[in-house]
């Protein structure tokens, strides 16, 4: 049956090469592309792990995804070149996501080098007149102006004309009006957003000078099954990765959880929700070009320490039982992460660009997603871990 856009346009086959698409997001986005469209995917990353099922001979999509096993650095250019003009559309979702911060230096490096390995790929899409989808991160807000309110001012439905002139919910964070508010140097966990920031500096650059076909999406906190590694279990190293795989290990190791800033709040958006956004900037160009989407769930807002306690709470209902020890203990940011590490209090994305231009609302709550993920780690990792 043929499928049709917002607008009712008859939607086209389209070739897509991702860039680290065998991620998170990536291989949830390959598993949409090929069970709902009729998209081919170019898929590079490093490893196809999260991939593979798809990539299998017995996969019925296997003639509509190819995998490049490449390490992106300054030599695997002339390829990513090819493989860029080779495309209707990239998606670039590179990034080292782990908040970690021991060896500073490396990682700032790497951050750096990343988003300047990223420049060519903004420069073979406008060369080419190729669209581009690229991955930013809520990070780039940094630091919300509520923090630096007064505390009594501090109120989650206050309103403040700090902003522009503007009465607006002062954490709210707007793509288009709201200011970035970068901390000292020495909190170095911010060159992150400063290396994704400066990204978003050069393509909405790109596009005033050489007419680039943009769309930028920033992802506030989208979970789900796959999301990370669980430490000792998928990888013998490798550091600390984000908070739903941290607390999904305690949970299945019958540690108590370690909650670093018990009063920050995030708005946790079902990774499956996300991805219909994502496939309908895909299939909507003419209302995602030149667009940046703040893409989360404001509605499932709660503090770390709400979520580590829900978390506990829907283990125990899919896990048929409680874990034995399963609380919370509190844990200072720089014995988790190391030293330099920084957060904000509080990120909730404004819907009004986004539901304005696609139509797009996420309707999966707190719990269910939470059901969904932890039964899937339960059932993935309980085995191996009790090994
Ligand atoms: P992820 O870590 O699961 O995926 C990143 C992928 O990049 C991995 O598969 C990794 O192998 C690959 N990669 C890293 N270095 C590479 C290199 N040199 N060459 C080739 N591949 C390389 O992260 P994710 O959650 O899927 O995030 C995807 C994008 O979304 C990233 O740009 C990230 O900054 C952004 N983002 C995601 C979230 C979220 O909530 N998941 C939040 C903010 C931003």
């Amino acid at each position: 049956m043929e499928r049709v856009n917002l607008d009712g346009k008859e939607i086209k086959p389209l070739t897509i090469c991702l860039i680290s698409g065998g991620g998170f997001v990536g291989s949830h986005l390959c598993e949409k592309l090929m069970a709902d469209t009729s998209h081919k995917a170019i898929v590079v990353d490093i490893s196809s792990e999260k991939i593979n099922h798809l990539l299998d001979h017995s996969s019925p999509w296997r003639d509509r995804i190819e995998f490049h096993k490449i390490k992106i650095k300054n030599d695997s250019n002339s390829l990513l070149e090819t493989l860029i003009k080779a495309s209707d559309l990239t998606i670039n979702l590179s990034a080292i996501c782990t908040p970690y911060m021991s060896r500073p230096l490396a990682r700032i490096k790497s951050y750096f080098l990343d988003a300047i390995l990223n420049f060519p790929v903004v420069k073979y899409c406008t060369e080419s007149n190729k669209r581009l989808i690229h991955f930013s991160t809520c990070g780039v807000y940094e630091n919300t102006e509520r923090s630096f309110l007064p505390e009594y001012q501090v109120i989650r439905k206050d309103v403040c004309t700090f902003s522009f002139g503007m009465e607006q919910e002062p954490n709210l964070l707007k793509e288009d009006a709201s200011p970035s508010i970068c901390d000292p140097i020495g909190k170095h966990r911010w060159s992150y957003a400063c290396a994704k920031q400066m990204m978003e500096r050069l393509i909405y650059a790109e596009d005033a000078e050489h007419g680039l076909d943009f769309t930028i999406v920033i992802p506030f906190n989208w979970i789900g099954p796959e999301m990370d590694f669980i430490p000792g279990v998928d990888r013998l190293t490798g550091g600390v990765p984000r908070v739903l795989a941290c607390f999904s290990n305690n949970l299945l190791r019958g540690e108590p959880l370690k909650v670093d800033c018990e009063k920050s709040q995030r708005s946790f958006c079902y990774i499956k929700d996300a991805i219909e956004a994502i496939l309908l900037m895909i299939e909507n160009p003419e209302r995602a070009n030149g667009q940046i989407f703040d893409v989360g769930n404001p509605d499932n807002e709660v503090t770390v320490k709400q979520f580590a306690e829900m978390m506990i709470e829907v283990y125990a209902k899919v896990g048929g039982k409680s874990a034995p020890g399963s609380s919370t203990i509190d844990v200072s940011s720089e014995i988790l992460y190391g030293e330099g590490y920084d957060d904000i209090d509080q990120r909730i994305p404004d819907m009004t660009i986004i539901s304005k231009q696609l139509g797009w609302k996420p309707t999966t709550s707190l719990q269910d997603l939470l059901e969904i993920t932890l039964s899937y780690q339960h059932q993935t990792y309980s085995q191996s871990i009790k090994k």
